[in-house]
């Protein structure tokens, strides 16, 4: 059955590239039955951070990526950070040594060079195989001058084929990648050891990453057939590598782009039903002219041999509209809660709302949920209605809009609502409309457009008949008679 997993370096925040490797890796699993496994390769330490560490795992869980295998939740395999598995890797790279499946190797990058060069050859074609078969006598001359051997893996004399999930069959040519360095000098195994080892040790069937490391697969391949003789692994997995995400101007997208940054996207309103929809169209699709659909539609629906190997092209603007869809299709309550922390973040709302703010929030949400493409509108739009009366804020875009007419506008108004007490939605639209627009004639935008700048603050808010249903009496009057003055 099928294996896959996520195995991100710690660096930096979680970026869209990533999270897309990790979404394609989960849904795969969810789609065959099988096991998605979370890792982390922490072996730089100059790089790492344990800030981007608790970042990815953050990244997941609020994107709802569940694992079944690896960090926290453990399993058979542990541990699940590369940097606490170093006793695991001492001992694979003891049988390789033992099995003579890894050469130590003592050129040094400008022997190579040199070398190159005097036999007419490009200096930059890489390591040149030159210590494959060193006798003893020679080993022990280098020894004596001081070095320290890295360990290669001899790379087979024949071209290296394999079929890529997402790109079909592809070959590197005997002879053009290099013999590679699983072990430092100093004894430190490398990401072209470890992270096969732990693929191996893991049992993973299916690699499923990004196409910046294809030109480490034949390297990885090769280096199978060593863990397979030392009963390291059983098969060599099946590979897919996932197209490049380009940004603005059909530039590969950067880590250090703000587009890229998955929490920016969650701070400006995001919700994971969107952000998990838009980045399964990075190099997929569910068919022809679709683009909205549930995690679950598109978990039944994904295969990775379905992937498309050209670039995709992370679109803001397209990925906000189907945002937008997702924000509609929440449930109310739902709509409701996920307001709360955009609300308190920007101090509209306290850390604990009071029961009465809770009550306006409940009436005010339905009001706004097919009006809003990000969650981070909420503050702009609702303030108005958690605001005193005498904190209100005349916004300047708002007060522009007004025109001559509109303090006979205001005063009318505050005039026929006096004397109003069945305080809702319908009564006010309708006294309102026979006084503004049927008697003293007024078009209705002008009509209702002052009252909504006194009432909001704002030129743009939530339908004005219900806010001010929503405010009350006393306020609405207030708010009327303070911009009329
Ligand atoms: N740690 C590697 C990365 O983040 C993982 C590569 C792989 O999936 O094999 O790029």
């Amino acid at each position: 059955s099928v294996k896959v997993r996520f195995c991100p370096s710690p660096t930096g925040t979680p970026h869209v590239g990533m999270v897309r490797t990790a979404l394609f890796n989960w849904a795969y699993a969810k789609r065959t039955g099988g096991k998605f496994v979370f890792r982390i390769e922490d072996t730089d330490a100059a790089r790492d951070s344990e800030e981007s560490f608790g970042q990815v795992v953050e990244a997941l869980k609020w994107l709802g990526l569940d694992w079944d295998e690896g960090i926290e939740v453990g399993g058979d395999n542990g541990p699940y950070r590369q940097s606490q598995r170093g006793e695991i890797y001492a001992d694979v790279i003891e049988k390789l040594k033992a099995g003579g499946h890894i050469y130590e190797s003592f050129s040094t990058n400008e022997e190579v060079e040199a070398r190159h060069k005097a036999a007419g050859r490009d200096p930059k074609l890489g390591y040149d195989g030159f210590d494959r078969d060193l006798t003893d006598e020679q080993k022990a001359a280098f020894r004596a001058e001081g070095r320290e051997p890295v360990w290669r893996v001899r790379m087979p004399d024949e071209d290296i084929t394999f079929t890529d999930l997402v790109r079909g069959d592809i070959t590197f040519k005997a002879g053009t990648v290099p013999d590679f360095v699983v072990v430092r000098s100093g004894g430190q195994p490398l990401y072209t050891l470890v992270n096969p080892v732990d693929d191996a040790l893991m049992g993973i069937t299916h690699v499923l990453r990004g196409e910046d490391i294809l030109s480490s697969t034949p390297r990885q391949i090769a280096l199978y057939e060593h863990l397979k003789a030392i009963g390291i692994a059983e098969a060599t997995p099946e590979f897919g590598h996932l197209p490049y995400v380009m940004g603005e101007g059909n530039k590969k997208l950067s880590k250090r782009d703000p587009e890229s940054n998955l929490f920016l996207h969650r701070e400006n309103g995001f919700i994971p039903e969107g952000l998990i929809n838009y980045l399964a169209l990075l190099g997929w699709s569910i068919g022809p002219d679709r683009d909205v659909f549930s995690v679950k539609e598109f978990t039944e629906a994904f295969d990775i041999h379905d992937v498309l190997p050209n670039p995709a092209r992370f679109d803001v603007k397209k990925a906000t509209a189907i945002n937008a869809d997702h924000i509609r299709l929440l449930e109310p309550g739902v709509f409701r809660d996920r307001l709360v922390p955009y609300l308190q973040a920007a101090e509209v709302l306290p850390e604990s709302p009071t029961d009465a703010q809770l009550v306006i929030l409940d009436r005010a949400a339905p009001l706004v949920q097919t009006r809003m493409k990000l969650l981070g509108e909420a503050p702009d739009l609702l303030a108005f209605l958690f605001t005193s009366d005498a904190d209100l804020v005349m916004a300047e875009d708002g007060l522009k809009t007004l025109k001559d007419s509109a303090p006979e506008v205001l005063a009318a108004s505050i005039e026929v609502l006096e004397g109003l007490d069945e305080w809702t939605t319908a009564k006010l639209e309708e006294v309102l409309s026979a006084k503004l627009v049927d008697e003293m004639e007024i078009k209705p935008r002008l009509a209702y457009g002052p009252l909504r700048v006194a009432v909001s603050g704002r030129k743009v808010s939530p339908p004005l008949f219900e806010s001010m249903e929503i405010l009350g009496k006393d306020s609405s009057l207030t708010r009327l008679k303070a911009l009329a003055a």
